[in-house]
């Protein structure tokens, strides 16, 4: 092993993008340290994660071994029509996980001591050969390089491309997640153990079964992941449904527990008008549906001398590509390999680049396509 063992990477956000680049980084022998804003552990807002094959390489890679498994399987592709007709069945198994089960695989692996809560970068300054990065509380760290695995609305990335923002799709996602206890026979029946959908103009509205929220895929202590996208014209419709249950004006999502009652009325009412019976129960057992905006976010650059952008800070694909959390394990693994394999770290900065960007590119054109058609837009 060469003089990388004394390189150390400063990452800020501690989610998943920014855990597959401190595993990855820290099995080719670099020092991480993780600076995540929020000082509590993270809970998740949502459920489910369809598992990729790079999520699983990147688990390999850093050598994590989870100690049951990661997902539940589906079986059949089903798409039912308005009241519970099949109007295609097709056998097509996948694995679904959820966020928190890879949250919580990933955070085990990595020492205490490298995971630094409550630490919110508000700047940062590149000298030669290294970074050094403030802290909201008044501290700072030194690094080779620094990772802007801080989400959609990352402050690293308003810092080297400033002006650069996530653009609003035109539609957002309603979700829930419900115990599997929690439905009715007759619904189960109709979608377990499927990934089941239905599919009307401008409107799609699909299930999974993830872990539970203590990460068992035993039966009866897993979750039904639903999720419902419509359009919200912006302006006044949206802006109603992104105000929260203290009159809050929320920038692009409302978490469980804190939606607007008129709006969760509303939706439910809509659902009873619009959805299948099996789905419907999901919906109405449902007790804190939340809400996202769709996003679109590409970026013509990642790396900024000895900064670098991940996950969603530099691209937020479409969620029909299902791709997101893939992308940021990629970016990880990719990452570690190219520095692994070399001692001039700017040399295998510029060969990620090129790579991830193209990659990002093609996801990100690929979801906006294929979301643009499931929703009628720009027709
Ligand atoms: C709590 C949570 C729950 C999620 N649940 C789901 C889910 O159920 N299903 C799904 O598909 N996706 C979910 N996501 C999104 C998913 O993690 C990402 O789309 C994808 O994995 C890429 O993640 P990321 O780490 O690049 O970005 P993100 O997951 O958005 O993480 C960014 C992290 O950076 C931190 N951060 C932001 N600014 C700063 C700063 N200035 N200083 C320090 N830290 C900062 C944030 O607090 C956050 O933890 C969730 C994200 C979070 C944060």
């Amino acid at each position: 092993m060469s003089d990388q063992r004394m390189c150390k990477a400063l990452i800020i956000g501690g989610s998943l993008g920014g855990l597959f680049t401190a595993t990855a980084l820290r099995a080719i022998g670099w020092q991480v340290e993780v600076y995540e804003r929020s000082p509590a552990t993270l809970d998740s807002r949502g459920g489910g994660i369809v598992l990729q094959h790079e999520v699983i390489e990147a688990f390999k890679f850093s050598g994590i071994k989870p100690t049951q498994a990661l997902g539940v399987r589906s079986n059949h592709r089903t798409y039912l029509d308005r009241f519970g007709g099949i109007l295609h069945k097709q056998h097509a198994p996948q694995t679904q996980t959820s966020w928190n089960t890879l949250y919580s695989n990933l955070l085990n692996a990595l020492p205490e001591e490298n995971y630094h809560r409550g630490k919110k970068l508000i700047g940062l300054e590149q000298h030669e050969n290294g970074v050094t990065a403030n802290f909201e509380d008044g501290t700072t760290a030194d690094g080779d390089i620094l990772i802007g695995a801080d989400g959609g609305g990352s402050t690293v990335r308003s810092l080297v491309l400033p002006g650069v923002n996530p653009a609003y799709s035109g539609y957002v996602v309603w979700r829930g997640l419900l115990n599997e206890s929690d439905l009715p026979k007759a619904a189960k029946d109709q979608i377990y153990e499927d990934f089941v959908f239905q599919q009307d103009p401008e409107s799609l509205m699909l299930e999974y079964m993830v872990p539970g929220a203590d990460g068992s895929i035993a039966v009866g202590e897993r979750r039904f992941n639903w999720l419902w996208y419509l359009k919200a014209a912006p302006g006044a419709e949206l802006d109603a449904v992104m105000t929260d249950n203290m009159g809050r004006q929320r920038e692009s999502s409302i978490p469980p527990g804190a939606m607007a009652k008129s709006q969760d009325e509303a939706f439910r009412k809509m659902a009873g008008e619009r959805i299948n019976p099996a789905f419907l129960e999901l919906i109405q057992r449902t007790d804190e549906i939340f809400v996202q905006s769709i996003l679109d976010l590409k970026v013509a650059q990642m790396v900024f001398n000895r900064v670098i952008l991940v996950g969603d800070a530099a691209f937020i694909p479409r969620p029909h590509t299902a791709g997101s959390t893939a992308k940021a394990a990629a970016n990880a693994v990719t990452l570690a390999k190219v520095l692994a394999n070399r001692s001039n770290i700017d040399e295998g900065l510029r060969l990620w680049e090129k790579h991830q960007l193209n990659e990002g590119n093609i996801m990100s054109d690929w979801g906006i396509d294929m979301g643009n058609r499931i929703m009628g837009i720009g027709k």
